[in-house]
């Protein structure tokens, strides 16, 4: 499938404020993650490789705790704009609602010999984040069997000295990197109230 297909296919560029997005060349180690409140609040993980996004969904957020294993639900590539893409998506569109930019930074493989695409395909990607709010190792993992559960990943802080099993971000600092303000306070801005 040609890259972004699915994102494109999924959004009408004249209706919703997100980027229409282009595929860019590869370079950059980007991480983001947006807080999105949708039909369903939920928080968008997205990591650069090979010009796109790759993304995945995790509805409790992350955590700073190791014993915490996160459920990641792989979405569709999403462009390189997109990270830093904050604002209302107009009701009838997909994905409806809120998004604010909760993290953002870059990352970079803890394995030399394996790029981080490689590592993704083989189901294990083991990364270390230099985000505002998220920082150290964290790995990305692909569980259970082929079939319905091919689409469940975990997202989990590994030991190391930024494991903060009392931290709780998602709960102690909701706001935007950009603006500071979350995404309740920008739902009332764009509706005028
Ligand atoms: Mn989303």
């Amino acid at each position: 499938m040609a890259a972004l297909e699915d994102y494109k296919k999924k959004r009408k560029f004249d209706k919703t404020p997100e980027p229409s997005g282009e595929v860019k060349p590869e370079g950059g180690f980007t991480y983001a993650i947006q807080k999105h409140k949708a039909s369903t609040l939920h928080y968008d993980l997205r990591l650069e490789m090979e010009g796109v996004l790759k993304s995945w969904s995790i509805p409790k957020g992350p955590s700073t705790d190791p014993s915490q294993k996160k459920l990641a639900i792989p979405t569709e590539d999403h462009p390189l704009d997109y990270a830093d893409f904050e604002g209302k998506i107009p009701e009838g569109q997909y994905g409806a609602g809120t998004v604010i930019l909760w993290d953002k930074g870059t990352y970079r493989s803890l394995k030399e010999d394996v790029s981080p695409k490689q590592a993704l395909d083989q189901g294990k990607l083991e990364i270390f984040i230099e985000g505002q709010k998220l920082k150290g190792a964290y790995v990305l993992i692909k569980t259970g069997r082929k079939g319905e559960f091919e689409k469940r990943w975990l997202f989990i802080k590994m030991k190391d000295e930024h494991a903060d099993a009392r931290r709780n971000p998602v709960s102690t600092e909701p706001g935007s990197v950009i603006s500071g303000k979350t995404v309740e306070d920008l739902a009332k801005e764009m509706d005028g109230g």
